[in-house]
């Protein structure tokens, strides 16, 4: 194990780093992962009661919500500079600006984001490039600037079109602005995700059902459908709603999974339906254990040396980070995951995908050899949650619906 890089460690010690991820290891990669990109923008304009990302509240003054839209571009490009030697060539296949709220930054921002980002790192010339935005941060006029600065693909956070689940989840928005969100989205974007919940506080089926029709009559090429869960940490963990019971819950994933197929979309990963060939690349390249590169406050990333793999997280705290990334040091941990530790990894995050992962890249992809899982492969095929194929690793329908017991057939003894 390659001892945590200690907080405050000089900037010329990135090179030294590389050299250090460079030297032998516990495995050996045939060649390198494909990378993206994950930029963080960690504001809202106010923090919903179940969310555990790392979003900070913004109150607006006088109706617009300030954040430190320049300091924080700035950091930005500090911390990609100061991670080039890391990625060093490799092509950058997709790129995700996450949160938080990445629609508070104003249209030059995100213009001056994307071309810091395309000067520092060879983007492959057809990137997906994908930008999440939250109804209530909408002008048509900002979001034709952002396609125009080169955002492709947009993701918005609609989670129902029910004022009053919406109201109970702390959204700042209703289904006016909900549906005025896609409309201004499908003005300028034809590649659009529309993120959905259910199982929400209080939902009957008919409501869940209304939800899923409204969202399907845009005909979007993406649909992101989530179960509400209580995350330790949030409001709703301490002061818990009553939701629908599991029975109530199935029910209606069973409605989802029904309608978004005869809608002619395709279940392809366990929260994720899409039009034919309209999967969300970049987090495709998670599932399959791909590299990327993470920037921003919080922001984790993932990244592949010839015999080693190595997690990133970076400050946390916006104002931390920002002082941080100006002083050279924007990462607060980094840590090497040991070769047993792999085989869980990889299985966590292949096991989502409905057509599973080809049995080659579990090699192509840890440096391990397959058989590292050869057991526990086995026995979950012998329990009928793999699959018998040898080519590939792929759940079968029971192993889709008990997916964390099936993961957790790969955690280390
Ligand atoms: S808008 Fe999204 S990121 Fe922001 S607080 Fe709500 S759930 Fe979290």
């Amino acid at each position: 194990m390659i001892p945590i890089v200690p907080a405050g460690t000089p900037p010329a010690a990135t090179a030294d780093n590389t050299q250090l991820w460079l030297k032998p290891g516990q495995i050996a990669l045939p060649g390198s992962p494909p990378l993206s990109l994950y930029v963080h923008v960690p504001w809202c304009v106010r923090k919903c009661p179940y969310c555990d990302f790392n979003s900070h509240a913004v109150p607006g003054k006088d109706g617009s919500h300030d954040i430190p839209e320049e300091a924080y571009l700035d950091a930005l490009r500090a911390d990609l500079e100061q991670s080039l030697p890391l990625v060093w060539g490799r092509p950058v296949h997709t790129v995700f600006i996450g949160g938080g709220t990445p629609s508070l930054l104003s249209a030059a921002g995100m213009d001056r984001l994307l071309s810091d980002i395309r000067a520092l790192l060879p983007l492959d010339a057809d990137a997906e490039i994908t930008m999440e935005a939250n109804p209530g941060t909408f002008e048509a006029e900002r979001f034709a600037s952002y396609r125009a600065s080169g955002v492709n693909r947009l993701s918005i956070g609609i989670q129902s079109f029910n004022d009053s689940h919406l109201q109970a989840l702390g959204r700042i928005h209703g289904e006016r602005e909900a549906r005025a969100a896609i409309d201004i989205a499908q003005r300028s974007f034809d590649n659009v995700n529309l993120d959905l919940m259910y199982a929400l506080p209080g939902q009957t089926m008919e409501q869940c059902r209304s939800d899923l029709e409204a969202a399907l009559s845009y005909g979007t090429t993406h649909l992101s459908l989530y179960h509400l869960t209580l995350e330790p940490n949030t409001l709703f963990a301490k002061y818990p709603p009553a939701l629908p019971d599991d029975d109530l819950a199935y029910e209606m994933q069973d409605l989802i999974e029904a309608r978004t197929t005869e809608a002619g979309y395709r279940h392809y990963e366990t929260s994720a339906y899409a039009r034919p060939h309209r999967e969300a690349r970049h987090n495709l390249n998670y599932w399959r254990f791909g590299d990327y590169l993470g920037i921003g406050a919080g922001a984790h990333g993932k990244l592949s040396f010839p015999n080693r793999i190595l997690r990133q997280m970076r400050h946390k705290h916006p104002a931390t980070y920002m002082a941080q990334a100006m002083a050279g040091n924007a990462v607060q941990e980094a840590r090497e995951v040991s070769a047993d530790e792999l085989p869980f990894e990889f299985m966590l995050n292949a096991l989502r995908l409905t057509d599973g992962v080809p049995a080659s890249s579990f090699h192509d992809m840890t440096g391990l050899r397959l058989h590292a899982i050869s057991r526990p492969l086995a026995a979950a095929e012998k329990k009928g949650l793999l699959e018998a194929d040898p080519t590939v690793i792929r759940p079968t329908e029971l192993g889709r619906r008990f997916l964390n017991d099936l993961q957790e057939m790969f955690l280390k003894d």
